[in-house]
């Protein structure tokens, strides 16, 4: 009863009325989801009761007397529970493509934001993409961070060297724009080119700029295997010397040699949480990775400057040996290519859902000669099955590590990308939680929804509460679940019956309504005088 009083008090004060009058003051609403089963956000055990919507806003939350009502949706037996915010998202073109602005895949998952402009990667003029957004509309809003990969390619290219004086001015005054634009903070990607060629110092120079506004660090960091506690460790570091909170993507030990590690690197996180450090964690629930064939076996050094020159280099006789070389103990680790299945390949569009080993078999080559051949002939994306079960059951349970996916916005096609993109909230809660009972749904919950909000410093949802944007899912708990896999990834999850996304219904009965009711999301940058 004391959680109904304080969401009414809550409520009372944003409508401008007293406390006596508001218990007693009928709630007008557009939308009434009656009798639901609450998860609020913040990680408390569920309460039985209603949330009535206005406009774009949450307007009551508990028991409270409706007024006059649009509509009344029966949610007995469902969960009501804040949009799932998405903090590691690659929808960067497919937002603003008329195919797949939607976000449908999303919306299923009962997503309602996503954040943009990870792993270093996405436009880094922010305000033209914002405004992009909302010329059009999406399915889910947007917040966008500013990725620095891209920012060093505009001024640099992709040349594997320090920046001059200029040139680190040049990029500074470029994060300068975007913070002020409404980035919520910085991205990097520290395996990719050129994002990788930046070393602490620099990244440290860019950081401290978004962290004068506000901004948080988020990083794709340089090593995810047996080098991930150095990895972490810079990251913190950076966090440190620029003042700002440090966010770690996609945690994770990757490589059977690393097992075990990642956590090691949550303890020495929260070594660091208790000396006053900000670092938190976002985690997709899957035992495979996702990314480029390149990426995962060629180092940076051969990849800088683009395709033509990795050609190049494979053809220089000193130059290829040592390419091999590496690649070769990469194949290693790999169980020579078996955990690796191709996810796209533009050249054998059949070949995806296939291991690299398998193929290599097939083609009568060895997996080493069958992935240059590959990365000859325009490169191929990957699904890398690195991961160790009790390791990624271990880490959801940490109380700092976000749900997110790393996937992006699709429409059904011949790849087989990883089922993430259409599965990961549903299998984190639906799988994980409800059915493993790997760690309580509030708190499943809470790791989709408020926890990511205060991560990135959005204030204004995240939470079932009154005042809030009316960014909510209704799911069904018995029917909650992902269908996408391995073979079969273009597959919508189930269970989801309600979406609002500022409070116009995204998906109603089940079924996607087309409505765009997304918006960009800008992060208003702190000023002298606050
Ligand atoms: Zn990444």
């Amino acid at each position: 009863m004391k959680r109904y009083a304080i969401a009414l008090w809550t409520g009372c004060v944003l409508l401008g009325f007293t406390y006596a009058q508001a218990a007693d003051v009928p709630v007008d609403a557009d939308i009434l989801l009656q009798g639901a089963t609450i998860h609020d956000g913040a990680g408390s055990p569920a309460t039985v009761g209603d949330v009535a919507i206005r406009g774009d806003k949450i307007v009551a939350v508990g028991k409270f007397a409706a007024g006059r009502v649009g509509r009344t949706i029966d949610c007995t037996g469902l969960v009501v529970a804040p949009g799932f915010i998405d903090l590691h998202n690659h929808s960067d073109r497919q937002v603003i493509d008329r195919r797949t602005r939607a976000v449908v895949n999303y919306l299923l998952q009962g997503c309602t934001t996503v954040v943009t402009g990870n792993c270093g990667s996405g436009p880094i003029d922010v305000a033209d993409f914002y405004d992009k957004i909302d010329a059009a509309g999406a399915g889910t809003n947007v917040a966008h961070l500013l990725p620095q990969g891209r920012l060093r390619d505009a001024v640099l290219g992709t040349a594997q060297r320090s920046p001059t004086e200029d040139e680190l001015q040049r990029m500074k005054q470029l994060a300068e724009k975007a913070m002020q634009d409404g980035a919520w903070g910085m991205s990097t990607g520290l395996i990719y080119v050129p994002s990788s060629y930046a070393d602490t110092d620099e990244i440290t120079a860019i950081a401290k700029v978004v962290a004068a506004s506000g901004g948080i660090y988020v990083s794709h960091i340089r090593n995810e295997n047996v080098e991930l506690l150095a990895a972490v460790n810079e990251a913190m570091k950076i966090g440190r010397a620029a003042g700002m909170p440090v966010h770690i993507s996609h945690f994770k030990s990757s490589g059977r040699d690393s097992w075990g590690l990642v956590r090691r690197a949550a303890d020495m996180i929260e070594q660091a949480q208790k000396q006053g450090q900000k670092v938190t964690a976002d985690q997709y629930p899957y035992i495979a990775s996702s990314t480029s064939l390149d990426a995962t076996l060629i180092p940076t050094w051969a990849r800088a400057g683009g395709r033509a020159e990795l050609i190049a280099r494979f053809d220089d006789e000193q130059l290829g040996k040592r390419i091999r070389q590496s690649m070769r103990r990469n194949l290693e680790k790999r169980n020579g290519g078996e955990t690796i299945q191709i996810s796209r390949y533009a050249k054998h569009p059949e070949w995806a859902g296939k291991r690299l080993s398998e193929i290599a078999k097939a083609e009568n080559i060895e997996p080493l000669e069958l992935a240059i051949r590959i990365s000859r002939n325009g490169g191929a994306g990957i699904v890398n099955f690195s991961m160790d079960e009790a390791d990624v059951r271990h880490i959801m349970q940490r109380r700092w590590v976000a749900t997110a996916s790393d996937g992006r916005a699709y429409l059904p096609g011949a790849d087989k990308p990883h089922p993430r993109s259409y599965g990961t909230f549903a299998r984190k809660l639906g799988y994980y939680s409800i059915r493993e009972q790997v760690l309580p749904l509030e708190q499943a919950v809470r790791s989709s929804t408020g926890l990511p909000a205060e991560i990135l410093g959005l204030t204004d949802r995240g939470y079932v509460r009154v005042g809030l944007a009316a960014d909510i899912v209704v799911f069904d708990p018995k029917t909650f679940i992902d269908r996408a896999t391995f073979q079969q990834p273009h597959q919508y999850s189930a269970g989801v019956k309600f979406v609002f996304v500022n409070g116009r219904p995204a998906v109603f009965n089940g079924q996607p309504t087309g409505a765009l009711a997304g918006k960009s999301l800008r992060h208003q940058t702190k000023t002298e005088s606050e």
